[in-house]
């Protein structure tokens, strides 16, 4: 997908249109800043423009909103990218409701996410977009499969849930949503055709807990301390990998799978912004 979209890019260049992305960046969170280099990484690689801003943590809310405000009304700006989460005592749902959604290549804002529901096109959410291809481009039927999401957050389990269940050939599944008062978690994901794990806990999901030849998502990052490493850490995923792949037919690794398809359906939107701003799409 980073190979069809470089070609889009560049074929959009030769029409004198170069996507852009806006990024900003509130505090100095380790992991926010690390994802928030992929991305601006993604976007080089790519050919899409990316206007960075870091803002001290100390930032206020006025300020915020009205860097949103000229990111919206910036002709260059196809996307907005405001990573989450902020610093305690900013208001994410204002900040969020401030992006044009016409400009919300997260998928965050209300309007996407209930034109996502009700199956109207929208920016699709990037994780649970980047799921679903990750999903249909490894050869994987969606449609009719019992899907076992366990998370239901607002980013990742309950954005995929819907588009599972969507009436479309790209869905069309059936769809059951864990969290921490499910009553026997293993007794779901044994039935599963397909699990799907955001509960950003290392092993939740163990061998086990899956059926012979399920297909196996990882979504979860976390961090698990680890001597041998140069940063006294390594990251895992929810599900206990070495044990798991035996028994899946397919599993996504952490690190990779669902990150990396995380950036790549945000430059995804971002070029679709791109060519409805220019009524190329
Ligand atoms: P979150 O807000 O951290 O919520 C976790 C969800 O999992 C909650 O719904 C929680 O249930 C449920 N949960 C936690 N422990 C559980 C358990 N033992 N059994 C059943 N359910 C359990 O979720 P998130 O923001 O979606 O993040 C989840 C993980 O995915 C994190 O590790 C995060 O870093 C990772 N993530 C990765 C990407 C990526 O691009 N790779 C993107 C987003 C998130 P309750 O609702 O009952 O509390």
């Amino acid at each position: 997908m980073r190979a069809e979209l470089k070609a889009e890019v560049a074929g959009l260049k030769e029409k004198g249109i170069v996507p852009g992305l806006g990024v900003i960046l509130v505090g100095e969170d380790p992991a926010s800043q690390s994802y928030v280099r992929a991305k601006e990484r993604a976007c080089e690689e790519t050919g899409i423009y990316s206007d960075d801003n870091r803002l001290a943590a100390g930032t206020s809310q006025e300020d915020l909103i009205s860097l949103v405000k000229k990111m919206n009304a910036e002709a260059k700006i196809n996307g907005i990218l405001v990573q989450l989460p902020l610093p305690k005592g900013l208001n994410e749902a204002e900040v969020l409701l401030t992006i044009d959604p016409d400009k919300d290549v997260d998928g965050f804002h209300p309007m996407n996410i209930g034109k996502m529901m009700v199956g109207e096109e929208a920016f699709l959410p990037c994780t649970p977009h980047g799921i679903i291809q990750l999903l249909l481009r490894s050869g994987v039927k969606i449609e009719g499969a019992n899907v076992v999401i366990v998370g239901r957050s607002n980013i990742v389990g309950k954005p995929l849930a819907n588009m599972l269940i969507q009436k479309n050939d790209k869905a069309n599944a059936t769809v059951t949503v864990c969290h921490t008062r499910t009553k026997d978690l293993a007794l779901h994901t044994r039935q599963a055709d397909i699990v799907i794990a955001a509960a950003g806990r290392a092993n939740t999901i163990t061998a086990d807990m899956i059926k012979q030849g399920a297909v196996v998502i990882d979504v979860g990052v976390n961090r698990v301390e680890d001597a041998a490493k140069k940063k006294g850490y390594r990251l895992v995923g929810d599900v206990d990998f070495e044990a798991v792949k035996e028994k899946a037919s397919m599993i996504t690794p952490v690190p990779g799978g669902v990150g990396p398809m995380t950036i790549t359906m945000l430059l995804y939107n971002t070029v679709e912004s791109a060519k409805r701003a220019n009524n190329l799409a």
